[in-house]
């Protein structure tokens, strides 16, 4: 029997990541528990006073536990100087007890985070953020896969949105999210055909209106509404804006829920998913690093 999926008011698929969030942390939990337990170490580092930041830790520390894996922290204050900061992450890369290594960025003015993230060597780099980690991404090498982009594709994957053969645009090209998310539709097997957009992209309500899937990872409030969509078409929202509304992502969910045929809320969405692959990532790590049985 195909799975009924929940709806919104509009009638579209609502891919909702805090369900899936909680079905891949229990999944993790199910398979720790059933090799014996064995230890699985994330170690967060938290620089300065940035208040987001500090609940995101909060919450991958949490979701860490729940998923059976032990969390190691260490926190430096904002007047850290690059020496105190590398000294940190160069001791969690040196530690055998840790698997997968998150930095916390951004990192306060002043510091710079490549030379700190060099520093991570690529099986723990969970966040799959440093260079040696985006190379083996390029080259189709095994290795780990950003979070944010990943928790896109699971989504994707887990609410039935066929992407063999789809079109699919991009919003936002950054490292962190918009460029590896165009390496990962393009993936073989994946098969999508990706357009990658940005601020400088002619006619972007128009690009978006030919794709059956939209990640939108701009960062601008409400940019995606109800006429970048073409009917049916799956869209996710990436971006995050404070505004004095609370958080607003970059899809105006309730005019674009009436013509999807499948949305992300925000919050909801792509947040939780990004913990969640940064879990499986860290289980990964900890395989890697002959940890944890195959
Ligand atoms: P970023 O480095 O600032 O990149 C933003 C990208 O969006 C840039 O490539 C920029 O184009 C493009 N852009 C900005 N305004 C645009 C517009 N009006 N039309 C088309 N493209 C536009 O940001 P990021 O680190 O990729 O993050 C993007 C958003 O995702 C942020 O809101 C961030 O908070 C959020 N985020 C969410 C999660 C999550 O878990 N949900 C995780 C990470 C980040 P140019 O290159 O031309 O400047």
């Amino acid at each position: 029997m195909t799975e009924q999926f929940e709806l919104t008011a509009g009638g579209a698929v609502l891919m909702n990541g805090n369900r899936l969030r909680d079905e891949i942390v229990a999944e993790l939990n199910a398979e720790i528990t059933a090799a014996g337990g064995p230890a699985v170490c994330l170690a967060t580092v938290l620089v300065g006073d940035d208040k987001p930041s500090r609940i995101y830790v909060r919450n991958k520390q949490r979701k860490a536990a729940e998923a059976a894996m032990e969390s190691r922290h260490v926190e430096l204050g904002a007047d850290a100087s690059q020496s105190e900061v590398e000294e940190a992450v160069g001791g969690l890369a040196a530690d055998p007890g840790v698997h997968g290594i998150l930095v916390q960025l951004p990192l306060p003015e002043g510091l710079d985070p490549d030379t700190v993230l060099e520093l991570i060597p690529p099986e723990k780099d969970v966040d799959g953020l440093t260079p040696r980690s985006m190379g083996r991404l390029v080259r189709g090498q095994r290795g780990h896969v950003p979070c944010t982009p990943l928790g896109v594709m699971r989504l994707l994957d887990r609410y039935g949105v066929a992407t063999s053969g789809s079109r699919a645009v991009v919003i936002g090209r950054s490292t962190l999210v918009g460029l590896p998310q165009v390496l990962l539709l393009g993936r073989k097997g994946v098969d999508a055909t990706p357009t990658l957009a940005h601020s400088r992209t002619p006619e972007l309500q128009e690009v978006c209106r030919q794709a059956d899937i939209i990640v939108a990872a701009a960062g601008m409030a409400r940019l995606v509404t109800a006429d970048f969509v073409r009917p049916g078409a799956a869209v996710i929202d990436v971006g995050i804006s404070r505004t004095t509304d609370g958080i607003v992502g970059d899809v105006d969910f309730e005019a674009v829920q009436e013509v999807a045929g499948a949305v992300t809320p925000m919050p909801g969405g792509t947040g939780p998913m990004t913990i969640a692959c940064l879990l499986q990532n860290t289980l990964a790590a900890a395989r890697m690093l002959g940890a944890f049985p195959d």
